[in-house]
């Protein structure tokens, strides 16, 4: 196969792998979309079940508290009906007193039943509140996980359409350098062949050496850059005339800004293939 189609099948290949990676990390991230609302409704619910447990706990106190206040106002009672029955002063020193703290009793356990009284129902709001905000968590939740399983089985469907292209763009192609592609494309945010502009590395931005820049421009072999390990191909510049640079002339790397656009952008532009053709003409001839 000629250099200039197997540079092609690779570019074809780096898209096809770029979008399998990325849909495989989708796939495999699509859980942790769910985490945190998980974790907000275990958080919800654990919440709950706290504040159930001090409203029971507050209800038996108030069923407590309106115990004591009714052995108190008998207790008052009962001394106050046998205010009639005395005789002597000392019996009615003793009633009174029986009853003045019967009262006192009695007053205080009103206030606590007032202020029980008001906790609880401020735990009543509370847990309709909470029992209702869990309800809604949980319904969206649910919905989330259904439309979840829906998009991962549509990525799933991607996944095995862009595993067919891999496998029909494969053919003719050395294991070896497809390994190599693999590997450059994971570790390089999906771009794994870069073209050189003069002698530069379009995906590293680094100068090779000349004699290096050269076989890729002569194009009978895959070309490795040094620095990225990106798979290196030539086009022609937009002008018509490349630049060499020297390795001092670093600075001016700036006026590259161009063709560093490209590395960010979607990769190759629809001018390509016509460049390469263009290319293979031109030392051909
Ligand atoms: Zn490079």
């Amino acid at each position: 196969m000629v250099m200039t189609e197997v540079l092609e099948k690779l570019k074809t290949l780096q898209d096809i792998l770029a979008q399998k990676n990325k849909v495989e990390t989708a796939i495999n991230d699509a859980p942790k979309l769910l985490s945190t609302q998980e974790e907000l409704l275990a958080r919800l619910k654990k919440g709950y079940i706290e504040k159930n447990e001090l409203y029971e706990k507050t209800r038996h106190n108030l069923t407590t508290l309106k115990m004591e206040l009714f052995d108190a106002e008998g207790a008052r009672e009962k001394a106050e009906k046998a205010m009639d029955t005395i005789t002597t002063q000392r019996e009615y020193e003793a009633l009174d007193k029986e009853i003045r703290e019967a009262g006192e009793r009695e007053q205080t356990v009103r206030k606590e039943i007032q202020k029980e009284d008001r906790t609880f129902q401020e735990l009543k709001e509370d847990l309709k509140r909470e029992e209702a905000l869990i309800a809604q968590q949980e319904e969206e939740l649910n919905e989330r996980k259904v439309k979840l399983s829906e998009e991962i089985e549509a990525m799933n469907k991607e996944l095995n359409d862009l595993k067919e292209a891999e496998e029909a763009v494969s053919p003719g192609l050395n294991p070896e350098t497809k390994f190599k592609l693999e590997r450059i494309i994971k570790s390089k945010q999906g771009i794994g062949i870069v073209a050189i502009h003069g002698n530069v590395c379009t995906g590293c931005h680094m100068i090779l050496p000349a004699q290096f820049a050269n076989e890729v421009r002569v194009g009978d072999k895959i070309v490795y850059c040094p620095y990225c390990s990106r798979i290196l191909f030539y086009l022609e510049s937009a002008d018509g005339e490349d630049v060499f640079f020297n390795e001092e002339d670093a600075g001016s790397l700036a006026d590259l800004d161009d063709f560093m656009d490209d590395e960010e952008g979607d990769g190759e532009d629809a001018d390509d293939d016509s460049d390469l053709d263009d290319d293979k003409m031109d030392y051909e001839d």
